[in-house]
């Protein structure tokens, strides 16, 4: 691990300045991806800025009856809250299948839709990857891409975005409130927070420099079923190959999103779409534009089975 110096953020304002003003800076929240990265010099920050003290940890309602999330909240205290699981059980069903109780203890909202790839050759710093060090080549493509995107890929990489968090929030509609280090502040749909690789996927979201997350915010409560399904090579403890997050009216009607595909949580518009005619759902219709490898072809059928296992439960 490469020495770095540290400071605890004042307030908002500092914490964005301080990291605007040096760009070997890093935010650091739970720490739980980010002191891994650090010790394999994946990430190797020289200045760390620890956000951790600046309140932004409650859950409240707003005022047109949706939640905003405080950055720091923890991943444990978001699952148990009981508004979460009354209003919005798929995020708390969600936050639950990801990862371990002690690593949610630590993690926080923010940090979880930060957190970067599982992909193993990002971990493996004796393989060329342009995420880890752009321009060097992508090992995944023609390598071992069983666990890799489907749809949304560019030549440069075709890395999955590994958050559970991240499909709830994205069937639910979320907002991510920033703020920057001009002061000003932003709300971004999350739809639009994170990009696909194209030729650039070291770049992961929309952020700015210095801008760093304040909150997540809900809108008011959809009602309706919610599901989340999660398919993964072992019962617990693992990353999933597959997920859909849903939510799923009693008339049919829903809000699909689905985890494990590609270089973000992937809204499907056709389904929700098509959840009401109750027409089975294909494959095509699903992931349109899809260019998976030969080892990870298996995602679109095993996408299309959850999916409907998904609107089976929720007619049950
Ligand atoms: C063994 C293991 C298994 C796991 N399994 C799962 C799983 O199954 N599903 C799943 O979803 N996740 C899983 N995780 C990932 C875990 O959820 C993340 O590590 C965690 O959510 C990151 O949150 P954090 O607060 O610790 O982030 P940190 O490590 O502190 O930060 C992550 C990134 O976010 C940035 N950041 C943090 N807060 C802010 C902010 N407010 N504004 C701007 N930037 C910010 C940091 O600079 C850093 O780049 C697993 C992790 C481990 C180690
Ligand atoms: S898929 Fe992306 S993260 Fe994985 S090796 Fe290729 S460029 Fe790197």
């Amino acid at each position: 691990m490469r020495a770095f110096t540290y400071e605890r953020a004042s307030s908002v304002e500092a914490a964005a300045k301080a990291a605007a003003s040096n760009p070997e800076a890093k935010f650091i929240a739970g720490g739980t991806n980010l002191l891994d990265l650090m010790k394999l010099e994946i990430e190797t920050p020289t200045h760390l800025i620890d956000i951790n003290g600046l309140g932004l940890d409650k859950i409240e309602t707003t005022a047109d009856g949706g939640l905003r999330i405080g950055a720091l909240v923890r991943n444990t205290d978001l699952a148990a809250h009981e508004t979460v699981r009354r209003d919005y059980g798929l995020l708390s069903r969600a936050l639950v299948a990801g990862a371990s109780g002690q690593l949610r203890n630590r993690a926080t909202t923010a940090g979880n839709l930060l957190q970067r790839t599982r992909c193993p050759y990002f971990y493996d710093t004796n393989q060329p990857c342009n995420k880890r060090q752009p321009g060097s080549g992508c090992s995944a493509i023609g390598g071992f891409s069983r666990q890799h995107a489907v749809v949304g890929t560019s030549d440069a990489c075709i890395a999955t975005h590994p958050s559970d968090m991240a499909i709830a929030m994205s069937a639910l509609d979320a907002v991510v409130e920033t703020a920057k280090s001009d002061g000003s502040r932003r709300s971004i749909p999350i739809a639009d927070f994170h990009r696909l690789p194209g030729d650039t996927p070291h770049i992961e979201t929309i952020l700015e420099s210095g801008e760093f997350i304040t909150a997540v915010v809900l809108p008011p409560p959809f009602g309706g079923k919610h599901i989340y399904r999660k398919v993964r090579d072992r019962a617990s403890y693992a990353f999933a190959i597959v997920s859909i997050g849903a939510v799923i009216q009693q008339d049919g009607t829903g809000r699909v999103a689905v985890g494990g595909v590609a270089h973000k949580p992937w809204r499907i518009e056709a389904a929700d779409t098509e959840l009401p005619k109750g027409a089975r759902v294909t494959a095509s219709a699903l992931l349109a534009d899809a260019r998976p490898t030969e080892q990870n072809r298996f995602k679109i059928d095993l996408v299309e089975r959850a999916l409907g296992a998904v609107i089976a439960e929720a007619r049950d």
